[in-house]
């Protein structure tokens, strides 16, 4: 390959992969304006390692033929070309017509966890300058909010503690719950098999039989929705067994006394039950977890899109609390983010609680400092997140949305009372690469550019912000996203331009105490994990070392909850979503990939084959799968990788679109949805 590129490429950049949350360092490979190919390059989480993704599926999008390329506002029901004066004049004039006529509130922005640190930033600047409201979120809502919010209360930071190197490399044990990496994660997943195969042992909690089973040493195949159960179960042994870290408890944490308390129900008998494994098992697991040295845990969106998600997160602290496991190398509680910058959308305060590096929005020296630094007046009203934005939309009560680089069509739940919501507008303007299912709603369109257009930064999993570098010029009018933003604010009355990428980050470093060691400069030598608070810092590797972050560690005492739907005699099969390995969320990218979409081109439904004989159905046989929500059509994938009674179903795929049948309900600490556990009910076409 590297032989094959040299003959074709005229230049080569240096930037970080747009697909998931691992952030892995790649050569864009250059032949004029156009990308030819990746390379994989030497990151410090990639080590030289691309998965199938990042490697053929990082540049054909880029070109793709039908990238929008101009403004478009919907005239008659139909798209007709605009020019930006035009287009841009239209969102001015209705979205202050809207904040005249129904107040600021009305409006909200919904940011875009692939786009830049620095677009990122400038874009709730706009909201909350501009449309004068706090009403502004990103797709963190719909997978990691729970982790934002649940570590920050218990540790005082809501970002994994520990470096993916530190957590795969001379690790005694690996806790592995609620995360299929070597599908959604997959060079973290390559990283974590290498280190099995040198001797590190694997618990995988986990309702389906996900690769890493093969290697495990226990798989507790618990019914998904029963996490806290799980870890107080864990929890009950721990105590019984003596095996905490007394020292740790009593000098660094507080709580305590209450979550023995409430573990002390949790016997390992009763938590089998609840979570159909073998109380033995659970034994097993908890006495190997608090015996070795060297025990990270990590987890993604098995524990987070509950009802329960947030209460999942904190029980994960819990348990590394209790046995000491926090604030060492090799240890810690590690959420594996999703998407390539959804880490850092979420520390630029693209979220309706707080101000970019998390400083709250109802703290009033806060909001001071803010209103200071921009010269407006800020908004002291509490915003909505995205999830209570649209049930607010169909009611009314919001009238106009600016949504940047998402597509909630097809990732929220119950797409049908997304699809009440956008109908329900004044106005929705939608800025894309391509002509998204959300695209179609919006009264203006406006042409974004992707990530080998533009300078700028991503946050990994790891918090570590990496350059994002320019590679190619973008197509037709579309121009960088920040001045887009830019000009909107300057329209609508607050006078904002910046010349460069970098002058937004060295904005953001002088109001983000977590950041104000970072500029391009320093970034040249490969990235710097926040936090890091002075030009002199080298950045923060492992967090909470010494004490944690909110001082001391907060113990929460969280009795199990049910799920929100279970099977009944209607819906008869419990019903979780997730992740393929060729496939990333909407396939705006991993679709456009003639390769990929040769392996796999359309959804399926995992269905144990005691099911599938009962109902009569093969494998790749076409299904009808309903809930309460509606019906949709898929394939049958027969097998033993979920119990009986189970059913598991890829997101990716708009024939067969999961979400038109999950469920909106939420958790009431991060309103996040319970993607992971729905009733459903199968039967042939
Ligand atoms: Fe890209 Fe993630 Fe694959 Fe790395 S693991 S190449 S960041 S999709």
């Amino acid at each position: 390959d590297h032989k094959y590129y040299r003959k074709w490429e005229t230049n080569r950049v240096r930037t970080t992969c747009p697909h998931c949350g691992t952030g892995c360092q790649m050569d864009l490979i250059i032949k004029g304006n156009k990308l030819v190919g990746v390379e994989p390059a030497d990151g410090a989480a990639n080590k030289n390692l691309l998965c199938v993704k990042g490697r053929f599926a990082s540049y054909k999008f880029v070109g793709a033929k039908d990238r929008l390329t101009d403004p478009l506002i919907k005239r008659n029901g139909v798209f007709e070309k605009a020019t930006w004066e035009e287009a841009l004049d239209l969102i001015t004039k209705k979205f202050t017509g809207i904040k005249e006529n129904y107040g600021a509130d009305a409006l909200a922005g919904f940011s875009c966890s692939r786009a830049t640190n620095e677009d990122n930033y400038v874009f709730q600047k706009m909201v909350r300058t501009v449309f004068g409201t706090n009403n502004v979120d990103n797709c963190a809502r719909v997978c990691h909010s729970a982790s934002v919010h649940g570590l920050a209360h218990t540790l005082g930071s809501g970002a994994m503690t520990n470096p993916i190197e530190d957590i795969t490399t001379d690790v005694d044990m690996i806790l592995l719950v609620g995360s299929n990496p070597t599908e959604a994660h997959p060079v973290i997943g390559a990283q974590i098999r290498q280190a099995i195969q040198k001797g590190t042992k694997i618990v995988v909690v986990d309702p389906r039989k996900i690769d890493l089973v093969k290697d495990s040493d226990i798989h507790l195949q618990i019914q998904a929705g029963t996490n806290v159960a799980f870890a107080n179960g864990m929890m009950h042994v721990i105590i019984k067994d003596n095996l905490m870290d007394q020292q740790f408890i009593e000098n660094k944490t507080e709580g305590y006394e209450a979550l023995k308390q409430m573990v002390a129900d949790y016997t390992p008998e009763k938590v089998a039950e609840i979570c159909h494994i073998n109380p033995d098992d659970l034994r097993q697991a908890a006495r190997m977890y608090a015996k070795a040295e060297k025990a990270p845990i990590i987890y993604c969106l098995g524990v987070t899109e509950h009802s329960t998600g947030t209460e999942g997160v904190m029980s994960m602290s819990n348990l590394a609390m209790l046995v000491g496991k926090i604030g060492k190398s090799g240890c810690g509680v590690n959420p594996l983010r999703g998407q390539n910058n959804v880490q850092g959308a979420c520390d630029m305060g693209c979220m309706p609680y707080d101000f970019p590096g998390y400083q709250k929005v109802n703290q009033p020296k806060v909001i001071e400092k803010f209103e200071q630094a921009w010269g407006v007046s800020l908004s002291r009203n509490k915003g909505m997140t995205s999830t209570q934005v649209l049930p607010a939309a169909a009611e009314g009560k919001v009238k106009g949305i600016y949504i940047f680089g998402e597509d909630p069509i097809v990732t929220d739940p119950d797409t049908g009372h997304v699809r009440a919501a956008l109908e329900n507008l004044d106005f929705l303007v939608v800025q894309e690469l391509f002509m998204t299912e959300t695209a179609a709603y919006a009264d203006v369109v406006l042409p974004g550019i992707s990530y080998a257009e533009k300078n700028g930064t991503f946050t990994n999993t790891e918090r570590r912000v990496q350059r994002v570098r320019k590679a190619v010029e973008p197509m037709g009018q579309a121009r960088e996203d920040y001045e887009v933003f830019c000009d909107v604010m300057t329209r609508m009355g607050y006078l904002s331009q910046y010349d460069s990428a970098d002058e937004i980050m060295d904005e953001i470093a002088s109001l983000v105490p977590s950041f104000g060691g970072i500029n391009y400069a320093r970034l040249e030598e490969g990235g710097l994990q926040w936090p890091c608070p002075t030009a002199d810092s080298p950045g923060t590797y492992i967090m909470h070392v010494g004490q944690f972050t909110r001082g001391k560690g907060l113990f929460m005492a969280i009795p199990y909850k049910e799920a929100k739907e279970l099977p009944d005699e209607t819906y008869p099969y419990l019903m979780s979503t997730g992740r393929m390995l060729y496939h990333y969320n909407t396939r705006a990218m991993t679709g456009r990939t003639e390769g990929i979409n040769q392996i796999a081109n359309r959804s399926y439904i995992e269905i144990n084959y005691q099911d599938a004989e009962k109902l009569g159905i093969k494998e790749g046989d076409k299904v009808k799968v309903s809930s309460r929500r509606g019906e949709i059509e898929t394939y049958a994938a027969v097998g033993d990788r979920v119990f009986p009674n189970e059913v598991f179903m890829t997101f990716h795929f708009p024939d067969g679109n999961v979400n038109e049948i999950t469920n909106a309900v939420f958790d009431d600490i991060a309103i996040i949805p319970e993607y992971k556990v729905c009733a459903v009910d199968i039967c042939p076409v």
